[in-house]
C-alpha cells in the first residue's frame, strides 16, 4: 500500500547567554567539572530561582523570527522525573502558556516557492546536569560521575506542530532542520553546534494510508547526535512501519533509540510506561508578563534573516541564486562578503575568489571564517591588485596563501617578494626569443596551424617569469612574432 509520512521535530536548543536561566552562575562549555555551580542550580533547599531576562529576549527573538504568536503572560512550570543529573526532582519547564505559539518556518517547496512548517510552541527551560560515565555504556560502567555545569543552562523548546504542514520525506526534514539552525544562528542567539550539544533534536514520525484523514500511532525517536543519523533512523523507520502496516500489523507507539552502528532502531519505552510528569505551576516563580514596548524593540532590532539576506544579495550585488544561496549558508560568510565588497573595485571577482579559493583553503585547513586571519578588506584589495593587472592570478593565489597562514598584508607580501606582473614588454620580449631559442619543435607546430601548442610555450614564458608575466600580452607578443 502507499503510505503519507508525518514526521515532527521536538528541537533543544541551547543559548548562549552569559549566565544560567535561573542563576549567575556562568554558562561556559567545556569548563571544570562543577566549576560553575551554586546553590540554585544544584537544588539545595531553600535555594530560590530568579529568571535571566536575556534567555526571555532570547526566546521571543526565536518566536519572532519563526514568525510565532507572543503570549502576553506566561508561566513556568514543574516537570516532575527522577534523574541524578536533575538535581531537584523536577525540571524547570513551561506547560501551559509557553511564550511563542502557532508559528511556521519556510523551506523551499522544489517549485521555486516556500512551504511554511507548522511549529506549534517554543518554550524556554533549563537544561539538566550531565552523567560521565566509568565506562562507553552505563551497563558496563562501573560507577558515574555528575557534573553541575550544563544544570540550569537556558534551552529552548521548539515543538513542531502535526496537524500543520508537518513535513512529510526525509528530504523536508532535513531541510527543515538545516533552515532552523541557520535562522538560530543569524539571529545569534545560540550557536547551534551539535557536537557540543547546542542542538539537540527528538523526532516523531507515523505513516497512514494516503487519503486517509486519520494519523497513525507515532513513534519518537530520542537525542539523535548528527543529521546523517537523522535520516537513516528515519529511513529505517519508514521501512519498519511500512512492513507492519503492509502485513496488517499495528504500530506501537513508543520511544525508540537509534543505534549509530546497526543503522536500526530499538524500543526504549511504550506508552504504558511514558513518564507521567505531573506538570504544575512553578510555585517559586511568578507569571511573566511581557510588556509590549519589550516586544516591539525585539522586533525592530531582529536582525536580518537568511531569506532577506538571500533576497539582497540577488537584488543589490546582482548575485546569481546559486551564488547567494552558498553565500548566505553560514552568516559569518555572508558578513565576511558585505564587509570587504566595499573594498572592491570589482565584486564580482570577489565573490568568486571567496567561494572558490578562500573556501578551498578554509576546506583544507578544516577551518572556518570566523578564524580565518585574513581581513575583508585585506582580501579586496588583493583582488584589486588583480583587477588593477598588478599581479597575475597565479601569484594572487600564492599571495592569498601565504595571508591565510600569516595574516599579513597583500601590499607587503607582493613588494618584499617582488611579484609584481612584468610591465615591461621588451624584456617579455627577449623571454619569448629565449623560449622559442629553446623550443624548435612545438614552435613549428604553431606555424603549421596548430594553435594548442601555442598554449604550451605560454607556459613556458610562465615558468621562466615565476608567473609574473601577463599571459595574455605573452600571447600577443607570441602572435606577432610568428606572423612575421
Ligand atoms: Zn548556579
Ligand atoms: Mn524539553
Amino acid at each position: 500500500m502507499d503510505y503519507e509520512v508525518i514526521i515532527c521535530f521536538e528541537t533543544h536548543v541551547e543559548l548562549h547567554t552569559a549566565t544560567k536561566l535561573f542563576c549567575d552562575c556562568a554558562v561556559e562549555y567545556g569548563a571544570p567539572p562543577n566549576s560553575h555551580i551554586c546553590p540554585v542550580c544544584t537544588g539545595q533547599p531553600g535555594a530560590l530561582p530568579v529568571l535571566n531576562k536575556k534567555a526571555v529576549e532570547y526566546c521571543v527573538r526565536a518566536g519572532l523570527a519563526l514568525n510565532c504568536e507572543i503570549n502576553r503572560n506566561s508561566r513556568f512550570a514543574r516537570k516532575n522525573y527522577f534523574y541524578p543529573d536533575l538535581p531537584k526532582g523536577y525540571q524547570i519547564s513551561q506547560y501551559e502558556l509557553p511564550f511563542c505559539e502557532n508559528g511556521f518556518l519556510e523551506i523551499a517547496d522544489g517549485n521555486g516557492g516556500f512551504y511554511p512548517v507548522g511549529i506549534k510552541r517554543i518554550h524556554l527551560e533549563e537544561d539538566a546536569g550531565k552523567l560521565v560515565h566509568s565506562a562507553e555504556s552505563l551497563e558496563k560502567a562501573e560507577h558515574s560521575l555528575v557534573d553541575y555545569n550544563r544544570a540550569c543552562v537556558p534551552l529552548l523548546e521548539i515543538v513542531g506542530d502535526h496537524l500543520r504542514n508537518p513535513l512529510r520525506s526525509i528530504e523536508q526534514a532535513r531541510m527543515y532542520l538545516e533552515k532552523l539552525r541557520q535562522t538560530l544562528r543569524y539571529i545569534e542567539i545560540s550557536e547551534c553546534i551539535i557536537e557540543k550539544g547546542q542542538f539537540r533534536c527528538d523526532v516523531n514520525i507515523s505513516l497512514r494510508p494516503k487519503g486517509s484523514k486519520n494519523f497513525g500511532n507515532r513513534t519518537e525517536i530520542k537525542n539523535m547526535a548528527s543529521f546523517r543519523f537523522i535520516s537513516e533512523a528515519l529511513e529505517y523507520e519508514i521501512k519498519r512501519q511500512t512492513e507492519i502496516l503492509d502485513s496488517g500489523g499495528e504500530i506501537l507507539q513508543e520511544t525508540r533509540l537509534f543505534d549509530e552502528q546497526k543503522k536500526i532502531t530499538l524500543p526504549m519505552r511504550s506508552k504504558e510506561n511514558a513518564p507521567d510528569y505531573r506538570y504544575f505551576p512553578d510555585p517559586d516563580l511568578i507569571e511573566v508578563e511581557l510588556e509590549t514596548d519589550f516586544i516591539e524593540k525585539i522586533r525592530t532590532n531582529l536582525p536580518e534573516l537568511p531569506d532577506q539576506k538571500l533576497k539582497r544579495f540577488i537584488e543589490e550585488f546582482g548575485i546569481s541564486r546559486k551564488d547567494a544561496i552558498i553565500l548566505t549558508r553560514d552568516k559569518n560568510v555572508a558578513d565576511y562578503f558585505i564587509e570587504g565588497s566595499q573594498f572592491a573595485h570589482d565584486q564580482k571577482k570577489y565573490l568568486r575568489w571567496i567561494l572558490k579559493e578562500l573556501f578551498k583553503l578554509l576546506n583544507e585547513a578544516n577551518s572556518v571564517i570566523t578564524d580565518c586571519k585574513i581581513s575583508p578588506r585585506d582580501f579586496a584589495e588583493l583582488i584589486n591588485f588583480i583587477t588593477q593587472n598588478q599581479i597575475t592570478e597565479p601569484v594572487g593565489r600564492d599571495v592569498l596563501s601565504e595571508m591565510f597562514q600569516t595574516g599579513r598584508q597583500p601590499g607587503v607580501i607582493i613588494k618584499e617578494k617582488g611579484l609584481q606582473i612584468i610591465q615591461d614588454d621588451s624584456a617579455l620580449e627577449r623571454i619569448v626569443d629565449e623560449i622559442f631559442g629553446k623550443n624548435p619543435e612545438p614552435v613549428a607546430l604553431v606555424q603549421a596551424g596548430q594553435l594548442k601548442t601555442l598554449e604550451f610555450l605560454i607556459g613556458q614564458v610562465m615558468r621562466e617569469t615565476k608567473g609574473k608575466a601577463n599571459p595574455n600580452k605573452v600571447r600577443e607578443i607570441m602572435l606577432q612574432k610568428l606572423s612575421k
